[in-house]
């Protein structure tokens, strides 16, 4: 009997696998019972919480007593550890060799890179500030039909300055610059056309230490920018120096993917602009923190970094989480989530999190733990408001009502 019922579930099991069910359509009805739960990073805890998800969204939130749960629903036991809602990562990268041919390799290498790199750090909405699109798109396409569970995935195309092959990059790597603003209006709508969702502009190029940076004209951003936000994408730019950050400025660029490691804060110029143009910044703090410089170098460019991240947020600027994944393989978000507490409180690092890209990217339904909005939900072991290492704790991730990562 048992065995009968054992091979029936394998077989369905199997049939649902070659079928490629999606994500949503595959999800169960969730009960995440017992759990503190943050509404949003401004909310009071909930505690001794139930959330309910249904056919992908979050269907119920309230005590036990307030919300009634289905006997089909999965009841995942959340006593002792906090729910929020899935966290973004605003600078992650699909170049590593193991997302190559991404639509015809086997899935196995996929499922566990991605669970590696992201889905075990709570991560359940990405962008992709640059790889190869063909890549990323059939990665997409694999993670969406639930063959691969991992995050929402937005992906940008890149555009360089004119000799502006980074030091950092394979010099063999071809990469796309433009030299003219006409050339870098065709980039941008080869990069729209082709499906991609935002763009993303070196406006400075970092060519080698001791070497001057290579920055982008800024008529030249412009130009991209100008199409871009024609077609409603974001730009985000990668600024390396104050000329960059200018350029950034100058151009109307939305996201400044990195600080920018060993220059000094932001002028008072620069912060009212940032005011005035409502430009983000990922901060990317531990990317600095583990370039392989010395320990007293590095502590003097994450010094530099915090302070930006200090003015830039006091100037009250949107703050997105980003670590540039994928570029570094320095996956664990511990130490990105301490620098960041130099700068920023713990609640204001949850909205960079989770409020601050939902609002800034305009995904209505994501961001907060409420009825109504996409179950994206992360379970941590212990709150993060009590100490911020606890963020890195990542009991669940889910994704869309779907368990994407559960901790072994
Ligand atoms: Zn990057």
């Amino acid at each position: 009997m048992i065995g009968n019922l054992l091979r029936t579930a394998l077989l369905h099991c199997l049939v649902a696998t070659a079928a490629g069910i999606g994500a949503t359509a595959n999800a169960q009805t969730l009960a995440l019972v017992g759990g503190s739960v943050y509404a949003s990073p401004d909310a009071a805890p909930l505690a001794g919480a139930v959330v309910l998800t249904a056919n992908g969204a979050i269907a119920a939130l309230g005590s036990r007593s307030d919300v009634q749960i289905p006997s089909d629903a999965r009841v995942i036991d959340c006593t002792g550890k906090t729910v929020v809602a899935g966290f973004w990562n605003s600078h992650v990268h699909f170049t590593q060799a193991v997302w190559r041919n991404a639509g015809s390799v086997p899935a196995a290498p996929l499922q566990e890179h991605m669970r590696e790199m992201l889905t075990r750090w709570g991560f359940t909405t990405v962008w992709d500030i640059g790889s190869d699109g063909r890549d990323t798109l059939a990665l997409r396409h694999r993670v969406n039909s639930g063959e691969v569970p991992g995050p929402d995935i937005y992906t940008a195309g890149s555009i360089f300055p004119r000799d502006g092959h980074p030091a950092y990059l394979p010099a063999e790597m071809k990469l796309p610059e433009a030299s003219t603003p006409e050339e870098a209006t065709q980039l941008t709508r080869t990069y729209i056309g082709f499906g991609l969702d935002g763009l993303k502009l070196f406006t400075g190029s970092f060519k080698g230490t001791g070497k001057p940076v290579v920055n982008m004209d800024p008529a030249i951003a412009k130009s991209a920018v100008d199409v871009a936000h024609a077609a409603g994408k974001p730009v985000f730019a990668h600024p390396q120096n104050m000329a960059g950050v200018d350029a950034v400025i100058a151009a109307g660029v939305d996201v400044m993917a990195h600080t920018v490691a060993g220059e000094p804060v932001y002028s008072p110029e620069q912060l009212a602009q940032f005011k005035q143009q409502g430009i983000a910044l990922v901060p990317t703090l531990s990317l600095f923190a583990k370039l392989p410089v010395g320990p007293d170098i590095a502590a003097r460019l994450v010094a530099s970094t915090v302070s930006q991240l200090k003015a830039f947020s006091d100037n009250g600027g949107p703050v997105l989480f980003g670590t540039d994944v994928g570029f570094t393989s320095y996956y664990d978000t511990t130490l990105e989530y301490e620098l960041m507490h130099r700068a920023l409180s713990e609640r204001q690092i949850l909205a960079s999190l989770t409020t601050n890209p939902a609002q800034y990217f305009k995904a209505a339904k994501k961001g907060r733990v409420e009825k109504g909005f996409d179950a994206d939900l992360v379970v941590l072991e212990g709150d993060p408001l009590a100490d911020v290492i606890n963020f890195a704790k990542i009991a669940y991730t889910i994704r869309a009502g779907k368990v994407i990562y559960q901790r072994p």
